[in-house]
């Protein structure tokens, strides 16, 4: 029983994924750092390039005034070395003359203070100053006379700084004298004005810490310039860590004073031992530099704390997102709950308004609810469909002599007899009271319904044990109305098998009753006649008649069909269709068909015996003798019996009684013909029409169905099928044998087809054995 729709609840609940929000929120984090890694990173790199680049230059600018001044200093001491060449060549000549010239020597030349003249015993023989020299200097010229300092042989010896009368400082020069053999003549003591000197430097532009220094080659300073003034200092200022390599130029980075870094920048001279050394305070050449760093930073700063502040305010943004979609998903969630909730109350709600609760089948709502939409289907298909109204005989009389207890477990008991008797497809109610209602759908033909209700009726009428200590057996009462024959709508087809049920009840003529009283004659009939059948077999009330079957090809009757009739004293001739069904299905088609192969083969026998020229006959047998394996041995001993060839006797099968048991049926008809009796197709076109399928059973002979023949004229379809049969039957090597030829244009078409024979009312309708006796004898007249 189909129920009423319900929602498919696929219930994936709305749980909170904070996974994607805290990946967002990391990813976001993380692209910040490395974007503020990498700014950082780039902008250190590209200062620190910067500022070995600033300190580079200084260098070099450095580097190229030290090496100016050195060389000015370089041209002052080559004068003293010159003076020097001169003094020598006084004192190997005539040295009176030469001390005009000594004193005219240093005329102009301000960068001496004093010349003096020591002999070899360092006795002092001239001097340029009347004033007396430092007790240093004259030890320094003993010493130098003595070997003491170093080479003797040096150009020049730097003696002790010393300040001339107290007012400009100035250093001793002192250059041993020697002839051109080498013989020390004396020392020549020349007093460098310091301040002279380092006066010209004062106005060069190094900076505010720059420091102009001359230094002795040893590093010992001896004067300093810078913008503030000269700094001499006769202990030497601070001195320079030279490089011990002697190398001529070069720089380094040191702390000149208060642990100030310089960049020292120094120049040696190539003759004399004197270096000169240009310094910078670092911070002062770095100064626009580290401004603009501090300038760079500080915007890098800003970057970063804004790309901070923003990244926080874009994760507290986010976080906020999450917390509002969580909360949406969390209405979400409630909304659908409840929504879940409404709908299970709806469902229960409709299912306790749409059920029976007695026998929890559907009730008039809810059968008219799905009645209907089975019929809106039903009208487009060609399917039939009934419908019963059904009413339980005595019901009543139960209910009130036994109790309503009683009546209502009969009700329960009969509700699950119809549940188990019908279909999941039916559609099943209880009206009320004892009424039941079913809608029996997709029949394949009208008469399928009387096997349905035959069913019902038995079911319902089998006893009912132990209702509350009760043996109960009711009847019913159905009535049957047909759609679409006895009504469109569901409205009248309920009001009709309703009637129906009314009229049967009140007629009392049975269980069931159709609307169409036409349909009720026949049941009735059809009933009489099932329970006559067995009695008619035994009083031999059968009769065969028999259908000549003519050859196209010279109008020759090359043989008969055998049709049954049962002559009914009560109901006259009737026809196989009539009854061959129900012995069918009640199972007297055994012994009918028994009946029918003695009958054939009497007659064959009889007309024989009467010296009639006898041609075979084709026997009916139907799908339920197919399946009896008894069958070839029966129909070969009656041929026996009788003295017959098995060549006079033909069987006739429809494909639908093959297939029902292709197997079993494949074994009858492969003895059949190993004994010599063809077997012939029936009706061929209305089944599965397969001559390829046929063509493994030893099928001799295919006849085509007359609904085929009827039209073929004006049927393209039809005659298209017709001809192709034909032409593959050929192939085969069947005989072609066509039925229901009523027209001389159908004999014609058929002819020029290619069939083989024919069967029809054109030639002969089926005729009783004397006529068949007399077309035997005499050839048949061909109408033409
Ligand atoms: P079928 O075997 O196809 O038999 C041919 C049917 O077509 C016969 O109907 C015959 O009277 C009818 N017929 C022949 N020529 C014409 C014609 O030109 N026009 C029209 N409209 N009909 C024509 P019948 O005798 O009523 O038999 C009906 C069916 O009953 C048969 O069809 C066959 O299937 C079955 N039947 C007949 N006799 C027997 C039998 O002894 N045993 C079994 N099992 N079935 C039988
Ligand atoms: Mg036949
Ligand atoms: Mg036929």
């Amino acid at each position: 029983m189909p129920t009423p729709p319900r929602r498919n609840r696929t219930q994936a609940p709305l749980r909170p994924r904070r996974r994607p929000w805290l990946l967002l929120k990391a990813s976001l984090a993380l692209f910040t750092l490395l974007l503020l890694a990498s700014t950082w990173s780039f902008t250190f790199s590209r200062l620190k390039h910067e500022e070995h680049l600033v300190i580079e230059h200084a260098k070099v600018s450095q580097q190229n005034l030290a090496h100016i001044i050195a060389e000015n200093l370089h041209q002052v001491l080559d004068r003293g070395a010159l003076y020097a060449l001169l003094v020598s060549e006084w004192l190997s000549g005539d040295q009176a003359s030469a001390k005009l010239n000594l004193s005219a020597m240093l005329t102009g030349d301000r960068a001496y203070n004093r010349i003096a003249v020591y002999d070899p015993r360092g006795r002092l023989l001239h001097s340029t100053s009347p004033a007396v020299e430092h007790d240093d200097v004259a030890s320094s010229v003993r010493t130098i006379i003595a070997g003491d300092q170093g080479d003797a042989s040096a150009v020049m010896h730097v003696g002790p700084l010393s300040r001339d009368y107290g007012q400009s400082w100035q250093v001793p020069l002192l250059m041993p004298l020697s002839d051109a053999g080498g013989t020390l003549l004396g020392v020549l003591v020349l007093h460098l004005d310091l301040g002279y000197l380092l006066q010209l430097y004062q106005d060069i532009d190094i900076g505010q810490s720059g420091i102009i220094q001359i230094l002795e080659s040893h590093g010992r300073e001896l004067a300093r310039a810078r913008r503030g003034g000269l700094e001499i200092s006769e202990q030497g200022l601070v001195s320079n860590p030279l490089p011990a390599d002697n190398r001529a130029q070069g720089s380094w980075i040191s702390p000149l004073q208060q642990d100030t870094p310089f960049l020292i920048c120094f120049h040696r001279l190539t003759n004399y031992p004197f270096v000169v050394t240009v310094d910078k305070e670092l911070d002062d050449i770095l100064a626009q530099f580290n401004a603009r760093k501090d300038k760079d930073l500080l915007l890098i700063s800003f970057l970063t704390l804004l790309a901070l502040f923003m990244t926080a305010g874009a994760i507290i943004l986010i976080r906020r997102q999450r917390i509002y979609f969580e909360a949406m998903a969390r209405s979400e969630r409630e909304k659908r709950g409840l929504i879940e909730q409404l709908e299970d109350e709806k469902h229960r709600a409709y299912e306790l308004a749409s059920r029976d609760h007695l026998t929890g089948l559907a009730n008039r709502r809810m059968f008219i609810q799905l009645a209907s939409s089975h019929l809106a289907r039903a009208r487009r298909s060609r399917q039939h469909y009934a419908l019963m109204f059904l009413d339980l005989d005595r019901f009543k009389a139960i209910n009130d002599t036994l109790g309503h207890k009683v009546g209502d477990l009969l009700l329960q008991v009969v509700a699950q007899r119809l549940r188990e008797t019908l279909r999941e497809s039916d559609v099943l109610a209880r009206f009320g009271g004892d009424e039941f209602v079913i809608l029996v759908t997709g029949l394949e033909q009208e008469n399928d319904i009387l096997t349905i209700v035959e069913k019902l009726v038995s079911s319902i009428g089998k006893p009912c044990t132990n209702l509350d200590g009760h043996d109960v057996q009711v009847g019913t009462s159905i009535g049957i109305a047909l759609f679409p024959r006895d009504g469109q709508d569901l409205d009248t087809l309920i009001r009709h098998a309703d009637m129906a049920m009314y009229q049967c009840k009140k007629a009392n003529r049975g269980s069931f009753a159709f609307f169409d009283q036409a349909l009720n004659v026949n049941i009735t009939q059809e009933f009489e006649l099932e329970q006559r059948m067995a009695k008619a077999i035994a009083s031999d009330e059968f009769v065969l008649h028999y259908q000549p079957k003519i050859e196209l090809e010279n109008y020759r009757i090359v043989g008969f069909e055998a049709l049954i009739r049962w002559q009914s004293p009560e109901h006259g001739l009737i026809y196989p269709n009539d009854f061959i069904p129900m012995a069918e299905n009640t199972g007297h088609i055994i012994a009918l068909g028994n009946w029918v192969i003695e009958a054939a083969c009497r007659q064959l026998a009889e007309w024989r015996a009467e010296g009639v020229p006898v041609l075979p006959i084709a026997i009916n047998i139907s799908a339920r003798q197919l399946r009896d394996s008894s069958l070839p041995r029966r129909i070969v001993g009656k041929l026996a019996e009788y003295g017959l060839e098995p060549a006079l006797l033909q069987v006739e099968v429809t494909e639908s009684s093959l297939v029902e048991n292709i197997e079993i049926a494949r074994g009858i008809l492969d003895e059949l013909v190993a004994a010599g009796i063809t077997v012939a197709l029936d009706d061929f076109g209305n089944g599965f029409s397969s001559l390829g399928y046929i063509k493994t059973l030893p099928i001799s002979t295919v006849k085509i169905d007359r609904s085929f023949v009827r039209d073929i004229q004006h049927n393209s379809d039809d005659a298209v099928i017709v001809e192709s049969t034909i032409i593959l039957a050929h192939k085969l090597g069947m005989r072609l044998v066509a039925e229901g030829v009523e027209t001389r244009d159908q004999l014609v078409y058929l002819k020029m087809a290619g069939c083989d024979e024919v069967q029809g009312y054109y030639f002969s309708r089926p005729v009783d054995h004397a006529r068949a006796r007399e077309m035997l004898l005499e050839p048949i007249s061909v109408p033409t």
